[in-house]
């Protein structure tokens, strides 16, 4: 069986670990089964490499689901895969992705199936001379040291990239403050996206799994609002399942610059994707219409990219920027922390974050990691209007 740009889609409406368990397994057998999938002896060392992106409860939706997390364990378990470790590098490198993990239900779960936590409070550097833009990563030792990554992405938005999935999730990594200094050095959505395409054509996880069971619209993210996709995908590449997600939102893959790099650096691809079910196989679009959700809250205007001057002049009236809600403001200070510029953007004054936006080269890091979701990204009407109505 031919399983290159394949994705399995299973419905699953809980998080009932039953259920999850069973919707896991069926999507592996779609494509042939794990040991199909995997091909790997099974002394292999095996890294579980679920979205600890914050230490928030699971209900957020902003981290892999605990059940995901352990369906996926004990499959590969139950395969003879039994050198398995976990592990993840939160957003905010003060926060040990263990106590991520315990906030949200994963610390347990692996404490069920007796899988340890790996060592991700070192950095070692790698160097990529093959790289597009990045020619060497500082990344957590145990990255360095499995066989292979099994990616347990979530289905969410991104400010920055638009959506997160399998392909950004590898950004946790990049060992710590690492992923801040990334943020500055590659500022755009598209030279972030090409970095990233970088990073996946070191790592090259083994498989890809996504928790869309309840996944994350608008704000996200990790102050977006959860949303009932009811959905759990799996494939061998990424970038065919980022792009069944956008499918699933009515986002055109094309919009998205992971998707775009890592396809334009052959890390998989986002056409011709064959969607396989219980029911038979689909293209995308079909599954899109029969499995997806228009309504999904997620940007999917276009930015002006062209030269003609005048359509330049429209640009700006697209741009989105982040703003503080006042009366939700704590002034931790940690928006101020992940701010990647050296001079900072966003300073506390008087008890609240205040921005300097003639600084601010939107990246958005200062939005992903407030705790109490008090950055929003303000849309234009015209941006509003347009991820209302510009669908596929
Ligand atoms: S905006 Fe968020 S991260 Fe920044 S000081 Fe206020 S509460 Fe803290
Ligand atoms: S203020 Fe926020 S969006 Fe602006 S550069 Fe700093 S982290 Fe990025």
């Amino acid at each position: 069986m031919n399983i290159g740009s394949k994705v399995a889609l299973v419905s699953c409406d809980s998080y009932d670990y039953d259920k999850v368990k069973e919707a896991v397994d069926k999507a592996f057998d779609l494509l042939g089964g794990l040991n199909h999938l995997l091909n790997m002896p099974k002394e292999s060392s095996l890294l579980l490499k679920p979205n600890l992106l914050a230490k928030v409860g699971r209900e957020k939706a902003c981290t892999t689901d605990p059940a995901v997390f352990a369906a996926v364990g004990e499959a590969l378990q139950e395969s003879g895969y039994k050198n398995l470790t976990y592990g993840d590098s939160p957003g905010n490198p003060m926060v040990p992705g263990e106590k991520v993990a315990e906030e949200c239900g994963i610390k347990d779960a692996a404490h069920r199936l007796r899988i340890p936590v790996g060592q991700f409070d070192e950095g070692l550097q790698v160097d990529f001379p093959q790289g597009r833009v990045e020619n060497k990563f500082i990344l957590c030792r145990e990255v360095t040291e499995t066989d292979g990554i099994i990616n347990i992405c979530k289905m969410k938005t991104h400010q920055l990239e638009r959506i997160t999935g399998a392909v950004k999730n590898t950004f946790g990594c990049v060992y710590g403050l690492n992923k801040s200094a990334a943020h500055a050095r590659y500022a755009t959505a598209e030279v972030f996206g090409k970095m990233i395409a970088d990073l996946n054509r070191l790592l090259k996880p083994k498989l890809h799994i996504m928790d869309g069971i309840v996944a994350m619209e608008g704000n996200g993210p990790q102050s977006g609002t959860p949303k009932a996709m009811n959905l759990v995908l799996v494939s061998k590449d990424p970038v065919a399942l980022d792009g069944l997600f956008c499918h699933l939102v009515s986002l055109n893959p094309e919009l998205v610059p992971t998707n775009v790099s890592a396809m334009e650096q052959s890390v998989g691809t986002y056409r011709d994707i064959q969607v396989v079910t219980e029911e038979g196989i689909l293209t995308a679009s079909e599954a899109g219409a029969k499995y997806g959700d228009k309504s999904f809250d997620v940007q999917r205007s276009s930015g002006y990219r062209g030269t003609l001057a005048p359509l330049k002049l429209l640009a700006p009236l697209l741009e989105k920027k982040p703003i503080v809600k006042k009366a939700l403001c704590i002034g931790c200070g940690i928006c101020v922390s992940s701010c990647p510029l050296k001079k900072k953007a966003i300073e506390i004054s008087e008890g609240k974050a205040v921005y300097d936006y003639s600084r601010c080269i939107k990246c958005y890091c200062c939005q992903e990691m407030c705790p109490e979701e008090a950055i929003t990204v303000k849309k234009s009407l015209i941006a509003r209007i347009a991820d209302r109505n510009w669908m596929l």
